[in-house]
């Protein structure tokens, strides 16, 4: 349920429900809007609490159900885009942001070289992973710490901040101390003990859909991470598994705009891994900006054919280049920028 409250609600007014709300044994999340306040309440669904217990209170305009299972991520709690900062930027804006680089970390000449490469390209952030998640045992699992330490080394050589993804709750603060977002990864989307942390860890997420996630299930895992509070999540659509085989996934294109519809939470597409292929990243790319995508995270190496992980869909740097190139242009025809 949630409370709208009126254009001029005063202050003590917004306390008076939100305390109500507490003396009723419920959550009170207020979110602040340009012209009124809207509070959630947030609690065990199955004790619906009285409406006539607000409606009738000062300031309040009305009372309304939330249908979906979600709440704080759903339009209604927050009909604003959420804007998350990111190197100077706020992600959710008009700036549609670009994160950038390889797939993870293999050494310090690569990562450098690379975040350098994808700087000079335009890119707003540094992406890499130092703890990888590998459908095989016997592949390279990522440098673990030396692999973030690698990381900070380049955020100080280029100013990028860095996208890198956290695969256990246990080392969230670990990763945090070097990340400026943590990325969560497709396979440990409904990982929950890993949302929880990283909710409480209040630091910058990037949520990334479950290969066999609906879209439902992503807003809801996001929900567990807004629910400490967090309210700096951004979404990934990542491709998902269907039928289709000369692709690595399906990119659904649709996500973006059913998802821009139903929460206020920046969109990213990562057009790599949607497709999986060198050659069809460019076109997934542009697709997305056309879409809505509030941004891309996209994977490039200074030298793809030597790549310990997904060199077949990464990026030379020349080729991001021109990607960037062109995606400016198009970001301009939506009325977007780059
Ligand atoms: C990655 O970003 O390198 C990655 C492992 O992505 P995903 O979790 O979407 O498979
Ligand atoms: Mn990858």
């Amino acid at each position: 349920m949630i409370i709208v409250m009126s254009v001029n609600a005063s202050t003590r007014e917004i306390s008076a429900v939100i305390a109500r709300i507490k003396e009723l044994g419920y959550q009170a999340h207020l979110s602040q809007g340009q012209e009124r306040a809207i509070i959630g309440v947030i609690g065990d669904d199955r004790r619906i609490p009285d409406p006539d217990l607000f409606s009738l209170m000062n300031g309040v305009e009305k009372i309304m159900k939330v249908s979906h299972p979600y709440k704080l991520a759903s339009r209604e709690f927050h009909p604003n885009d959420s804007l998350v900062p990111l190197n100077g930027s706020m992600v959710g804006g008009k700036k549609v942001v670009v994160i950038a680089g390889p797939c993870s970390v293999e050494n310090r000449t690569q990562i450098l070289e690379t975040a350098q490469a994808v700087k000079e390209a335009g890119a707003t952030a540094l992406r890499g992973g130092a703890f990888k998640p590998r459908t095989s045992p016997y592949a390279f699992q990522g440098m673990g710490e030396e692999g973030l330490e690698l990381l900070a080394e380049a955020r100080e050589a280029t100013g990028l901040p860095i996208v890198t993804e956290v695969m256990e709750p246990g080392l969230v603060p670990l990763v945090a101390k070097y990340a400026d977002v943590l990325q969560i990864g497709a396979r440990n989307m409904q990982n929950y003990a890993l949302l929880h942390a990283v909710g409480e860890s209040q630091h910058t997420a990037l949520l990334k859909r479950g290969m066999m996630s609906t879209m439902e299930e992503l807003l809801m895992a996001a929900e567990y991470i807004l629910s400490h509070g967090n309210e700096r999540v951004l979404l990934c659509e990542r491709g998902i598994r269907t039928f289709e085989t000369y692709t690595r996934n399906t990119f659904d294109i649709n996500a973006i705009p059913v998802l821009k519809q139903r929460t206020h939470l920046p969109v990213i597409a990562d057009p790599s891994h949607a497709t999986g292929k060198r050659e069809y990243v460019a076109a997934a790319a542009r697709a997305a900006v056309a879409a809505g995508a509030d941004g891309l995270i996209i994977e490039v190496h200074n030298h793809p054919e030597n790549a310990l992980s997904d060199g077949a869909q990464s990026l030379t740097p020349e080729q991001f280049g021109k990607l960037v190139h062109d995606l400016r242009r198009l970001a301009e025809a939506v009325d977007r920028c780059m």
